[in-house]
């Protein structure tokens, strides 16, 4: 035997680890969920691994569940990988993966429950210290000349590790030696069928509790649609995603031109935060004939779609195609642009067959989705789907198309407007607005940056064309008739002109370079002044965020 050696965690796991013994969180049995994901993940590799070299694998894929209630341990054993002496030290002890150094910071902000947080995140293999006082983990890897190595901790500051002479099978086998009061609870093979069947139905392997084969390995995605139950659904989105609710929508297809495949795709009821870990946590699973392929493709749909969670599976590309050649693939190609058509379309209907349910989905994914206006392809499907607050909705939370706009809009107006600004209470008094307000012409509202960036890339809708208000010709708003009296000031003498060019001098004497010019304008009846843009296409607010940009 090797000698044995002690190594201290990393601050990072080590932090983690103190959160996770000391939990009260009482939804323990997710550890479960997270060993069997992970024994599966080493059962996708060893396959995959297989493919690439073309060998005959004599080694059967499989989970094995164990439990020992006299000795209170629990053991899960599976054929994957495995792991070398330096690969154990590097995944348990030294890395936290992403997931957890943000369960760590926000546990860290206290602002959100610890429960809350466990349960959004999938917390990985260190989950398994909600339950245990000691782990040990025996694995050999797949390498051929690798030596089988124990692990061993009882997650407090450090682990022992320790080469066996004896050669193993490949895989890896954790001993989890439960905590007193649990273990009882996860000793109870009855118990630990119903957890398996909760979180881990859909796994693609063979799983054993004692002898008895556990999970029902089905590729629901190939089922036919109306065999499919809605409960079915709902679990196979849980399963994929980890998350607690129902899916918002379901979205089932199946293509045979110009590509076969078959597409299972879910839209969450709430938004990942777009700019934070949930921009990692996008992409399709793909599949080949049922066989994964790669998780989370980052290929199949753009960023601008990354809310769709889901799975794709096709015929048409070979089994052991790389993962590098994936990506210039052209049946990719061809798959993605006809998954992006299906998700478009699917929303235009949802559009317009409820624009409430339609709404809802905009207030949980509408800021992800803008970032679509870089798809020119999709560019009249985009237009249509995107939805803007405007000074023309009593609701301050209502939404509107540009096509309802459209309907709202005067007579003879071609152009459709559009304001930035911090709030609707301050585009509401906004001086450059206020023309539009007289004579009650809808301007829409945009509250983020990005819509700016939407409304310069579509530039039109429908043969109209998206204006911005600070840019609008007076003569086109003249032609509408006031709402209100209007106080139009009298032209001015001969004698009044020279003292009016007088006090606009002045007044650019003093303000000097922080303006370009100082002039009299028709277009403001209440308010004194307004600032101006010279002519052009930028807006104030874009030349904010460019000058921001370009420092
Ligand atoms: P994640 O699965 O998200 O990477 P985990 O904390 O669950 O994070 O696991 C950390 C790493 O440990 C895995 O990425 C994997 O490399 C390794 N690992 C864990 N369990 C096994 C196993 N049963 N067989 C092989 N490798 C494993
Ligand atoms: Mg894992």
């Amino acid at each position: 035997m090797g000698k044995k050696t002690t190594h201290k965690f990393k601050a990072e796991v080590s932090q983690l680890l103190d959160i996770l013994v000391h939990s009260l969180y009482t939804n323990k049995e997710i550890f479960l969920r997270e060993l069997i994901s992970n024994a599966s993940d080493a059962l996708e590799k060893a396959r995959f691994k297989g493919q690439a070299e073309g060998a005959e694998d004599t080694v059967a894929p499989e989970i094995r569940i164990a439990c020992d209630a006299d000795a209170g341990t629990l053991t899960i054993t599976d054929t994957g990988v495995g792991m070398t002496r330096d690969e154990l030290m590097r995944n348990i002890g030294t890395i936290a993966h992403s997931g957890t150094a943000e369960l760590t910071r926000l546990a860290g902000e206290g602002k959100e429950s610890l429960d809350a947080l466990i349960g959004r995140f999938g917390v990985g293999f260190y989950s398994v210290y909600m339950v245990a006082d000691e782990v040990e983990v025996t694995t050999r890897s797949i390498e051929p000349d690798a030596k089988p190595v124990v692990w061993t901790s009882d997650g407090r500051t450090d682990y022992k590790l320790q080469e066996l002479d004896e050669d193993l099978p490949r895989g890896t086998k954790i001993v989890v030696r439960l905590k007193e009061d649990l273990a009882s609870q996860f000793t109870n093979a009855a118990h630990l069928k119903h957890i398996v069947n909760k979180h881990s139905n859909f796994i693609n392997f063979p799983i054993y509790v004692g002898d008895e084969r556990v999970n029902t390995i089905q590729a629901l995605w190939r089922e036919p649609k109306f065999q499919i139950t809605s409960e079915q659904y709902a679990e196979f989105y849980k399963f994929l995603t980890f998350d607690p609710d129902d899916p918002f929508d379901t979205l089932h297809t199946s293509v045979d031109a110009p590509v076969q495949f078959n597409a299972l795709m879910f839209i969450p009821k709430h938004g990942d935060d777009p700019f934070g870990m949930g921009r990692e946590n996008r992409g399709l699973d793909l599949y080949v004939r049922r066989v994964l392929i790669e998780k989370q493709n980052k290929d199949l749909l753009p960023e601008y779609l990354g809310f769709v969670k889901g799975v794709v599976d096709t015929e048409d590309l070979p089994l052991n195609i790389s993962r590098e050649t994936l990506q210039d693939n052209i049946l990719m190609r061809k798959i993605s642009s006809t998954l992006v058509k299906q998700v478009l379309d699917h929303l235009a209907k949802m559009a317009k067959d409820d624009a409430d349910r339609y709404a809802d989905f905009w207030r949980a994914h509408g800021e992800l989705f803008k970032a679509g206006y870089m798809d020119f392809l999709n560019k009249d499907k985009f237009a249509g789907l995107v939805r803007f607050h405007s000074s023309g909705l009593e609701d301050e939370k209502g939404l509107t198309s540009f096509a309802d706009y459209i309907t709202r809009a005067k007579e003879d107006q071609k152009e459709i407007y559009y304001a930035y600004g911090p709030s609707r209470e301050a585009l509401n008094l906004s001086p450059h607005l206020e023309v539009f307000r007289r004579k009650g012409v809808e301007v829409l509202y945009l509250f983020e940056p990005i819509d700016e960036f939407v409304m310069d890339a579509l530039s039109e809708f429908d043969g109209w064309s998206l204006v911005s208000a600070e840019h609008a010709d007076p003569a086109k708003l003249d032609k509408f008739e006031s709402l209100e009296a209007e106080d139009k000031p009298e032209p001015l003498s001969d004698t009044e002109k020279p003292v009016l060019d007088k006090l606009l001098a002045r007044m650019k004497d003093a303000l000097g370079d922080a303006v370009t010019e100082v002039k009299a304008s028709a277009r403001l009846s209440r308010s004194p002044v307004c600032l101006a843009n010279p002519d052009g296409n930028v807006t104030s607010s874009m030349d904010k965020i460019m000058r921001v940009m370009s420092k």
